[in-house]
């Protein structure tokens, strides 16, 4: 029976030690970090995961606010309030919650955020800095993955790894993350990446998974990965959220994309939906915005002293 790797609490340690270091980082001066949100319209799965986001932002002792925005906002509106976040000395962290509505190109918008307050990590200049294997800020949930794997000693070192989904926020970070050099500044992982998407026949999915020692699944689809497609003793993280009817009680329930009973028979790890990559997510963005408030302080006293 696979170790459930459980991302509630690992993210609770973790936030526990960051909200020590704010408390450091405020007690010797400098100010508190602060975290805007940006919400245009109303997508209620982007209100509760705003309102995690923010709930977070209190535990750790950042201070945070939400900017909402209308569904009709045009993108000549948005990019406005952006320009004047980025402006903001209080602000050390900007986020426009995905996805922004149809009129509004969201490449545009992520390229708009000032690459030293981009925690989401969607800049190209971050993203760049990424494929690069230079410092920067990476998703949080490439770095949710890479931290679970790690806390859990998960060896990736010239281990075959595979990624399943291809998407630009998620699973492309996740695969550079996952084979770039760890002797580099983005202390990668050194696996051998496979990537497997939409286009993937399922029979070759299947082939690719089982020979895997570790699989990534972010894609939106309950039961993609089942016991079948597992070599045993494989580490199976699960990165997919969904909404489905739960049959016995007719509630709404939230699965990943991994069938996580069945897995879990053949599995080494697995980490569970919810409770796994989620919180974790979370966690990393209030890494990213300590760590964008702790550069925007050496930089503000790199200037003081050229003065
Ligand atoms: P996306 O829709 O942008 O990408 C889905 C990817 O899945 C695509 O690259 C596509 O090629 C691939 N795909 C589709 N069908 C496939 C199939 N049959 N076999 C293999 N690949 C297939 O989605 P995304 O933004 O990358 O998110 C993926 C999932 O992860 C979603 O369920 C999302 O809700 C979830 N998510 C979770 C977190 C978290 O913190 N846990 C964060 C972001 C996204």
């Amino acid at each position: 029976m696979a170790q459930i790797i459980d991302g509630k609490v690992i993210s609770q340690e973790i936030r526990l030690k960051l909200n020590e270091e704010v408390a450091q980082f405020v007690n010797a001066g400098n100010p508190q970090p602060h975290l805007t949100a940006v919400i245009v319209g109303e997508d209620p799965a982007s209100e509760i995961y705003v309102r995690n986001k923010m709930t977070a932002c209190k535990e750790v002792g950042i201070s945070s606010e939400t900017k909402r925005l209308p569904a009709t906002t045009t993108e000549e509106e948005l990019l406005q309030l952006i320009g004047e976040l980025n402006r903001d000395d209080s602000v050390s962290g900007v986020l426009v919650q995905l996805p922004v509505p149809e009129q509004i190109n969201e490449r545009t918008i992520c390229n708009a955020v000032a690459p030293e307050k981009d925690v989401d990590g969607f800049n190209e200049i971050n993203m760049g800095r990424l494929a690069l294997d230079m410092e920067g800020f990476v998703p949080a949930t490439p770095l949710a993955v890479k931290t679970l794997l790690e806390h859990c000693n998960i060896e990736t070192f010239g281990r075959n790894a595979v990624v399943v989904g291809r998407s630009k926020n998620v699973s492309l970070p996740l695969a550079i993350l996952m084979h770039s050099d760890g002797k580099n500044a983005t202390k990668a992982l050194d696996a051998t990446v496979t990537i497997c998407h939409r286009y993937t026949p399922p029979k070759e999915l299947a082939i690719h998974c089982r020979q895997a020692d570790i699989i990534v699944v972010a894609v939106g689809k309950p039961g993609l990965i089942t016991k079948d497609m597992v070599k045993p003793g494989a580490c199976v993280i699960d990165v997919g959220i969904n909404r489905i009817k739960d049959e016995k009680t007719g509630n709404d329930k939230l699965v990943g994309d991994v069938d996580f009973e069945e897995v879990r028979q053949v599995a080494g790890h697995i980490s569970p939906v919810p409770g796994g990559v989620g919180p974790m997510t979370v966690t990393m963005l209030m890494y990213n915005t300590l760590k964008a408030a702790k550069k925007a302080a050496q930089n503000a006293s790199r200037k003081s002293a050229l003065v």
